[in-house]
């Protein structure tokens, strides 16, 4: 699927796996210079890329640290001279159990990771979005930033912040040619949810009874948003909240 995006400059969190993984492969095989950013090192995903013929850079960065997220997006600007594209994604889930027993520290760190990592992000992107003069942000949401979901108090606050955060900044910008949406995948099949499912048996049938289209989704079906989300075909569409989910949501 061509999304016109060639030549352009994107940057991806949690590129290693799952959907940001998908997404920043497609973004570099679509000719996008895609910067691979993880808490894990990202060299073996983006040396295949390169030996294809691609564009693509490894950074290393905790998303909840700010002054990791200001190096990384300084690295970026100063190896590719630009961001146009960011998809900030990476996130992480609390072990699931009533709000009650979720720890102090368990609440903190996705708190951490999930939120405030997209906050320091939109922070230095925007500001270097502001005087590029453009530029398009897609934050990964959830289902579960418009539902909610049991045993998952602090990553479904998160996910509906996520959303909020999303709506505001993009009529913060909306005149400066920077447009901000987010993504809501359902379930897929990602390390993420291989984990739940693991730990939890029952959560997969749940989620399959409750699925109208009785499967689960696979990443690239979210990449394919994201990728669209980026390109000239959503120009018109600032603000919003893409809900990839089978069906969840409608039921
Ligand atoms: P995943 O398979 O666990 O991949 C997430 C990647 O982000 C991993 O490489 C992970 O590294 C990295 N990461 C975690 N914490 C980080 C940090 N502090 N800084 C930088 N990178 C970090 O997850 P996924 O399923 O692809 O999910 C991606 C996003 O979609 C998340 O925001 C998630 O909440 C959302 N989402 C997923 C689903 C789903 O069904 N999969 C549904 C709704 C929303 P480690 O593995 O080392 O932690």
């Amino acid at each position: 699927m061509d999304y016109g995006i060639s030549g352009k400059t994107a940057l991806v969190t949690g590129a290693k796996k799952g959907i940001g993984y998908t997404a920043a492969v497609m973004f570099a095989r679509a000719g996008v210079k895609t910067a691979f950013i993880d808490i894990e090192d990202t060299k073996e995903e983006t040396e295949k890329l390169q030996k294809e013929g691609f564009d693509a850079l490894p950074v290393k960065c905790d998303v909840s640290n700010k002054r990791q997220v200001k190096e990384a997006v300084e690295k970026i600007v100063s190896y590719y001279g630009c961001i146009d594209i960011a998809f900030n994604n990476a996130g992480i889930q609390t072990p699931q159990k009533p709000m009650h027993q979720i720890t102090t520290d368990e609440y903190l760190k996705t708190i951490n990771v999930d939120l405030s990592g997209i906050w320091y992000f939109m922070h230095y992107e925007i500001e270097y979005m502001l005087k590029q003069g453009s530029g398009v942000i897609i934050n990964t949401s959830s289902q579960g930033g418009v539902t909610g979901f049991p045993g998952q108090a602090a990553y479904i606050a998160c996910k509906h912040a996520v959303i909020g955060l999303t709506r505001t900044a993009a009529i913060d910008y909306a005149k400066n040619n920077i447009r901000i949406n987010a993504v809501c995948p359902g379930a897929v099949l990602t390390p993420m949810t291989e984990e739940l499912i693991q730990r939890n048996r029952d959560v997969e049938t749940a989620l399959l009874r409750d699925i109208p289209m009785g499967r689960l989704g696979n990443p690239d079906e979210i990449a394919h948003a994201v990728l669209w989300l980026a390109s000239s075909g959503a120009s018109f569409i600032t603000g919003q909240a893409l809900i990839v989910d089978g069906g969840f949501t409608v039921k």
